[in-house]
């Protein structure tokens, strides 16, 4: 009975599995990663990382050399050779914002087969973000179904919800809040736990609970931190309405109370990324069947849709038509430091911009360009900032890049023409260095010139 996990699989080498194997064999466990994509499986041994992630390159380099980490799209022997198999498969949503779990069930199936062939016990771990009762329902009994084997007596399971973020997905792997193991019986949690705490040399604080109870966690987690964001907006778009009031100015007198914390509560053009969304939308589609109406996740989800429009009804308003104008929008991410565009807030903003007739958009980003190309072609422009702000009537910022925070308040006004529209949809500028460069408007900051 494998109690001490020396040698682990993962499936799915996406951003999570790939981030997570290398930080584990950078500890010395030997890892097997495996993805069906065999083209990403070349690209990544070759040194090309599929998206941008800081440190991560160097890491991966390292230990796909000294064979810590090993690339794989075939399950066995990668699954039998291992103790232990986490599963970090996409879990995205369908149409209509249900959970899709198609890769879940193939990945559980691969695993079945493959633990057939094993006679040892074997720990399978959820890491993918799955609805309450997944793991038990769909992962459990699909491997039970293809091995043959009992849950429990052959086979361990876990959920192990990831909170790490893109941008700091390093960092947050090495230095976790907290590691979240839901557990089928105690033979599983003990051993993920004692797995852990050989990772963390036992200074990481673990937590551990029922499946269905680790699961929701994960949900719950990130449906307060979009409700938060999505909360500082409804309170910017307010205040915007109230001359000489300023969002931000708002939320430091808020701030102060102990009670609540300034994380993830700034005002601007709403969440993106491959999580959030996709997550208040599981959970609010999970409860709507199970007879729940969601008020607050669907008020959180419409007012997030809502910014990017928002943002562009100010431009409107000042420019009165888009015809013949330059729009630079700087930032395309959905948040800096990362490459990914996945609902990124950028993507609506460029699509309004073009229905209501502006063709002549340049945008720049330190690391999204290629993904920006993928979903707008030559629809748009891609520039530098400087080739971006070169007659632009407006400037979006889309994205909080440290880049843009530096551009100087004379760089928009001596590049930009009439009206110099500067709307800060992220808030990293301070307005009164910019008033007199520019016609600066920040989401949030109420205007006596506005209705
Ligand atoms: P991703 O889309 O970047 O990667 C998924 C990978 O799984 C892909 O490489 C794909 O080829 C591979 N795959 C699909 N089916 C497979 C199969 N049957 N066998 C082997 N490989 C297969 O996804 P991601 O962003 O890493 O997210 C993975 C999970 O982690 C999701 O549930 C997500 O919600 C959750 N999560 C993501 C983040 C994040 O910041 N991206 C953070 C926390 C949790």
């Amino acid at each position: 009975m494998a109690e001490s996990i020396k040698r682990v699989s993962f499936v799915g080498m996406g951003f999570v599995g790939l981030t997570t194997a290398a930080f584990f064999s950078s500890r010395g466990i030997p890892v097997t990663g495996i993805d069906t994509d065999v083209d990403k499986l070349q690209k990544i041994k070759t040194g090309i990382i599929p998206f941008y992630e800081a440190d991560l390159e160097p890491l991966i380099k390292r230990t796909t050399q000294n064979n810590l980490l090993k690339l794989v799209s075939d399950y066995e022997p990668a699954v039998i050779d291992s103790d232990m198999t986490m599963i970090a498969v996409g879990t995205p949503s369908n149409e209509q914002g249900q959970i899709n779990l198609k890769y879940i069930k193939a990945a559980a199936q691969s695993i079945g087969q493959a633990l057939k062939q094993k006679e040892e016990w074997h720990l399978v771990v959820v890491k993918s973000t799955v609805v309450p009762g997944t793991a038990r329902n769909v992962v459990g009994k699909v491997i039970v179904k293809e091995s043959g084997k009992k849950l429990g007596r052959d086979f361990g399971l876990c959920t192990n919800p990831e909170f790490l973020r893109e941008g700091s997905a390093l960092q947050d792997s090495m230095t976790p809040d907290r590691v979240v193991i839901g557990e089928y019986n105690e033979q599983s949690g003990r051993t993920l736990e004692n797995f852990y705490n050989t990772i963390y040399s036992g200074n990481v604080k673990i937590i551990r609970q029922n499946l269905e109870t680790a699961e929701m966690v994960k949900y719950t987690a990130n449906s307060f931190l979009a409700l938060k964001i999505s909360f500082a907006n409804e309170i910017a778009n307010i205040c915007e309405r109230i001359p000489g009031v300023d969002v931000m100015e708002v939320m430091k007198g808020v701030v102060s109370d102990f009670r609540i914390n300034s994380n993830f509560f700034r005002a601007g053009l709403g969440f993106g990324g491959s999580c959030f969304p996709k997550d208040v939308a599981a959970l609010l589609n999970f409860a709507n069947e199970k007879g729940h109406n969601t008020v607050l996740l669907d008020g959180t989800l419409q007012v997030n849709s809502y910014q990017p429009l928002h943002a562009i009804d100010i431009l409107e308003k000042t420019l009165k038509d888009f015809n013949n104008k330059k729009i630079a929008i700087l930032g395309l991410a959905f948040k800096k430091n990362t490459s990914d565009m996945r609902e990124s807030p950028s993507i609506k903003l460029i699509k309004g911009l073009h229905e209501k007739g502006a063709m002549n958009i340049f945008v720049c980003d330190p690391k999204a360009e290629k993904e920006a190309k993928e979903i707008f072609q030559n629809t748009i422009s891609y520039g530098t900032v400087e080739q971006c702000l070169s007659q632009a009537s407006a400037c979006i910022i889309a994205t909080d890049w440290s880049e843009f925070a530096e551009i100087p308040p004379e760089q928009f006004q001596s590049l930009m023409i009439e009206p110099r529209l500067l709307l800060d949809g992220r808030r990293i500028y301070d307005s009164q260095s910019f008033n007199g460069h520019v016609l600066y408007k920040g989401i949030g900051i109420g205007n006596s010139n506005d209705p």
